[in-house]
């Protein structure tokens, strides 16, 4: 995986960025190289890996591009977990197995305008009728929404909120708005619009009401993986401000030599081993079958502001030249500033691990 991202895939990574495409070519390169199920069991077309293994890839992604990385964690986690963990054998095989193969990509609709950390007031209404259900709502920030063959759609109805799968050609169904976003520019997120939209009983997700919780469990996984992310760019971040602390010369020697500049390095070498054990240790549980929320919160939390101030300390490394874009680094803090905000904010981490400490003990 290392030799294939910074071979094939970092020399890239401006490219997504400058252009706000979505890297499709490289999820496909993944998909080759029979990784795009990482998390999915074999006999549903998957690797039938686990939470190592996907923090290991998605640091390696991340280290060397951070668009194709991000783009790989939501369609492995949030794009095929849902149906992993309640599809039946016929959703399985027609929306997971497709997924896994590297055929097709699922996006994942619970936020909305009014509803994001309190995913509980969510207005999407889901009304039964007739051979099914219809749906009426506004998500938002639906990430691969653009991409998608289906998606995962939270929508409320009696027994509280339920999960359904939305094809993305169901009538009523629109999508976009895409979000210009300040990083990870190549990142497809945008609206989803529902208007009158019939989805057959089939597609009812899981248990009707227990849709929260499957998104809950799907997202713990992704904090994991979020957690990664931060890992490997701000690996990145440390190993251009080495490459240029040795080839940039002041007072007639590398800065590198001077030690408030090698103070800033150690603290970065320190501050993501850290991260990474953080990761290790929630991703051990999680492959474990053992309860990981309080610590998937705790390395997203970790690793999401290490990765804030590692990022923005290489810019100031860098001094003037940071802050140009050809150089680079000012776009690894763009794009690192995501992860204390998707996917759960820092306060939302905080709670989840405070509610944890305090239940534990
Ligand atoms: C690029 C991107 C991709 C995304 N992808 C997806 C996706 O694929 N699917 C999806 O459904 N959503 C997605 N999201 C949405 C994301 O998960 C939400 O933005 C996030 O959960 C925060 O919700 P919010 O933006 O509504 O902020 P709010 O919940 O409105 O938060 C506003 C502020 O209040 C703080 N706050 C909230 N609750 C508390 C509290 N209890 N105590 C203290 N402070 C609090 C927050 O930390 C924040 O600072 C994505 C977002 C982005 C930016």
């Amino acid at each position: 995986v290392r030799r294939l991202a910074q071979e094939e895939f970092a020399p890239r990574a401006a490219h997504w960025d400058e252009t706000e495409t979505f890297p499709a070519e490289n999820l496909a390169r993944l998909a080759e190289e029979g990784l795009r199920g990482i998390l999915t069991p074999k006999e549903y077309g998957g690797a039938g890996l686990g939470a190592m293994e996907m923090a290991i890839v998605l640091e390696e992604l991340a280290a060397a591009c951070v668009a194709t990385a991000d783009a790989y964690h939501n369609a492995v986690t949030i794009s095929q977990l849902p149906l992993v963990l309640h599809g039946t054998e016929e959703q399985k095989s027609k929306y997971l197995v497709p997924a896994a193969t590297g055929m097709t990509f699922n996006s994942f609709a619970l936020t909305e305008p009014g509803a994001g950390s309190d995913a509980g007031a969510i207005t999407t209404r889901a009304e039964p009728c007739e051979g099914g259900w219809v749906l009426n709502g506004h998500k938002v920030f639906a990430t691969l929404s653009g991409v998608a063959s289906a998606l995962f759609v939270a929508a409320r109805t009696e027994k509280g909120i339920s999960l359904f799968i939305v094809d993305a050609d169901t009538p009523g169904l629109k999508i976009g708005p895409r979000a210009r976003l300040m990083g990870q520019r190549g990142l497809d997120t945008g609206d989803v619009i529902l208007e009158n939209c019939f989805v057959p009983s089939e597609n009812l997700l899981g248990q009707e009401g227990q849709g929260l919780r499957t998104c809950l469990q799907s997202i713990n996984m992704a904090r994991i993986g979020a957690g990664a992310l931060s890992v490997g760019i701000a690996r990145q971040a440390l190993e251009q401000s080495v490459r240029y602390a040795k080839r940039r010369v002041a007072y007639g020697r590398p800065i590198a030599e001077l030690q408030g500049i090698q103070f800033t390095l150690a603290d970065a070498a320190t501050e993501i081993d850290a991260a990474r054990l953080l990761v290790y240790r929630a991703a051990r549980l999680a492959d474990a079958g053992k309860n990981y929320v309080k610590e998937a919160a705790m390395a997203k939390l970790f690793a999401a502001t290490m990765v804030r101030r590692h990022t923005l300390s290489a810019i100031d490394l860098h001094g003037g030249h940071g802050y140009v874009r050809q150089v680079g680094v000012e776009r690894l803090h763009r794009d690192a500033i995501l992860f204390g905000l998707g996917g759960g904010t820092a306060a939302v981490m905080r709670l989840a691990i405070a509610q944890q400490v305090l239940d534990r003990s």
